[in-house]
């Protein structure tokens, strides 16, 4: 419990105490009603301060005005009819309260137990100090220090191992059981923990902006990106709170007056109002505003465990909407790791047009650039290249030893006049020039993802109803691996641009409740990510650039994992949905019960607090995705 939640715990305490107290204290008349009233303002000055507030902003219908008018009102009616029956007023003010406090506490406590079911901050890092293992915070070591993480201990600090071989577990990254292997040159990244050896790895980064400081934030500032449903809610109560204050007004005032207008009867107005109050008590909407946010956090908790990193819960509602994927090829379907399978029709030895290759691609991140420096396998001795240009989906021109060499396909070639030789092999093909010579191409093949099948099946079992491919690699190349994974559609030969006038093509044809996925490792699709309804990129391979473009990010680029991500957000707006239709449900039957006097303000106010209750904790189920 915070301070805040200590402080309101002892003003119910102290209320209550009064409150029992009182009522064996034999008073009547005005003594008796400034005696209740210590109790009241104790427990519920907060309230009538915020509906003060409220009026003189003018917004005036809410949850504060609803308790304030009831209570207010109820003790009114008990000066009028000298009853002296203020109890019930401070009954359901301190009720209200502890329905506050309990969701208050909740609700603090369920987000930390998300991140704590995450289970990924680590606490320490260790330096070795003189033969000693020294436990530091993470937060002070600096890049480039190497650090020793033991077996059974968390990588701390995304680094590179040095020293030693382990498998680690990912699971708490990417809800992969499997472990993965690793030796000296492997990158890790923090969060996972380390089973079999030690290892010393080298830290790449700082602790705040290491993988796990990274998701830790993405998690945590999730839920202020609001959904529609919370929208919704916020809409909802604007209407419904005036038209319940209306309802409220109409209860209190016709019925009376049929009575004497048109029945000849006693109005009984106390009957009447005390109805009325009981029915604003009941129409209180603390269930829906608390636990539609609630929901949320927990099915990006839950999704989060299951590797899926989920920025917002609006993209969580979107995802669960989705009826077309379209995936990027190039590290998405594929893995982006190509091989070298040959270099034709060259004028330059081989060993030479793989090191000019090598050498203009050293400053691109893109995965053809990373195959070929890997192909070439020697030191890349920077110095040598200068004035390097990289041409989104066409290539690199950069200066190699004083000559220009261009590396890229077809497209490039053409926009620099320069004849080449087609290919007719299967394949992704790198041409080259130096000097505006042509001197033969590179054939290069990548491999498709394991899942990618499997993943594009899963997602036609879970409702999704078109699958389209964009690529800027070659027609033929895209085309076989189209139709080994089975996507419906495929458009090849495309610029970054022309994927993004594809995207809002198809976005055209669809209906607005039907949304587009675009799936893609950043690297030349940053600008198609943002303007898909959702942009899912892969996080493990995919660049830093993607990370921040996307809206759903998945930490082991396994494709596999969108309709899993779909799933995840299918059940959580399922939760959001039954806790509304429950929470306005139990609210109509009280309203309709309060109005024909059979309800009073005590079963209201345990109906509001119950169905919180019972709101709340279907709200966590959220959290649990793993069989999904
Ligand atoms: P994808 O759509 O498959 O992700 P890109 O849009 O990144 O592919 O690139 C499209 C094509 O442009 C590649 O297949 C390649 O022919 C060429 N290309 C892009 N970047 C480079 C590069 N750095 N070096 C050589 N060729 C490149
Ligand atoms: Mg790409």
């Amino acid at each position: 419990m915070n301070k805040k939640q200590k402080k309101m715990l002892v003003r119910i305490i102290v209320a209550a105490v009064l409150l029992i107290a009182l009522s064996f204290v034999p008073v009547t008349g005005v003594l008796r009603f400034i005696l209740y009233m210590i109790p009241y303002l104790i427990i519920g000055y907060d309230i009538l301060m915020k509906a003060g507030k409220g009026i003189r902003n003018h917004q005036i219908f809410d949850e504060n005005f609803l308790m304030a008018i009831a209570t207010v009102g109820a003790i009114v009616l008990a000066l009028y009819d000298q009853s002296g029956d203020y109890t019930e007023a401070i009954a359901v003010m301190l009720f209200y309260q502890v329905g506050e406090l309990f969701q208050s506490y909740a609700v603090g406590k369920s987000r930390r137990n998300i991140s704590e079911l995450m289970d990924i901050r680590p606490d320490y890092a260790n330096i070795e100090n003189g033969g000693n293992l020294e436990q530091v915070d993470p937060d002070e070591v600096e890049i480039g220090t190497t650090i020793v993480v033991q077996p059974g201990e968390k990588v701390p600090i995304d680094g590179i191992v040095v020293e030693g071989t382990s498998s680690l577990n990912t699971s708490a990254l990417t809800g992969e059981s499997l472990p993965r292997d690793v030796s000296a040159g492997d990158e890790i990244i923090s969060g996972c923990i380390n089973m079999t050896g030690l290892l010393k790895i080298q830290t790449t980064k700082e602790f705040g902006e290491s993988t796990v400081s990274k998701i830790l934030d993405l998690v945590e500032n999730a839920s202020s990106r609001k959904s529609k449903s919370e929208d919704f809610i916020a809409k909802f109560a604007r209407i419904y709170t005036p038209a319940v204050c209306i309802a409220a007004l109409a209860l209190a005032l016709l019925p009376p007056l049929a009575r004497i207008l048109f029945m000849g009867l006693a109005p009984q107005w106390d009957t009447w109002i005390y109805r009325a109050l009981t029915f604003l008590v009941i129409s209180c909407p603390c269930a829906l505003v608390i636990s539609i946010p609630l929901s949320f956090f927990a099915g990006i908790g839950g999704a989060s465990k299951a590797g899926v990193l989920v920025k917002g819960s609006n993209y969580l509602e979107t995802l669960s909407q989705t009826k077309i994927v379209v995936f990027d090829k190039t590290g998405t379907l594929t893995q982006g790791v190509f091989e070298v399978n040959g270099i034709h029709h060259n004028t330059l030895e081989n060993e030479k047009i793989l090191e000019y290759a090598a050498l203009a691609e050293s400053a691109s991140s893109h995965p053809i650039s990373k195959s070929l420096q890997r192909a070439y396998g020697k030191e890349i001795d920077r110095s040598r290249v200068q004035d390097i240009q990289e041409i989104s989906g066409n290539g690199v021109i950069a200066k190699v030893d004083g000559v220009e060499v261009a590396a890229g396909n077809t497209k490039l070639m053409d926009k620099l006049h320069i004849p080449y030789i087609d290919c007719h092999h299967v394949g992704t093909i790198i041409h080259m020039a130096i000097e505006g010579e042509y001197v033969g191409h590179i054939l290069i093949s990548d491999i498709i993802k394991p899942h990618a099948k499997g993943a594009l099946e899963a997602l036609k079992a879970s409702g999704v109803r078109t699958t389209i491919m964009l690529t800027g690699d070659a027609r033929k190349v895209a085309d076989q691996v189209a139709k080994e994974v089975g996507v419906d559609e495929v458009h090849s030969e495309l610029l970054p641009a022309d994927k993004v006038e594809q995207v809002e093509r198809i976005m055209e044809k669809k209906s607005a409740q039907e949304k587009l996925a675009f799936v893609g490792d950043g690297i030349n699709d940053a600008p198609v990510l943002r303007r898909a309804d959702i942009g899912i990129a892969m996080g493990a391979m995919g660049s830093d650039a993607a990370i921040e473009a996307a809206d759903v990010v998945l930490m082991d680029d396994d494709p596999m994992k969108i309709a899993k991500a779909i799933r995840i957000s299918r059940k959580c707006l399922g939760i959001v949905y039954q806790n509304i239709i429950f929470a306005i449900g139990v609210k109509l039957i009280c309203l309709i019960l309060g109005a024909f006097g059979i309800a009073n303000m005590w079963l209201a106010i345990f109906a509001d607090v119950g169905v919180m209750i019972i709101a709340v904790l279907n709200a966590i189920r959220a959290l649990f995705v793993q069989k999904l």
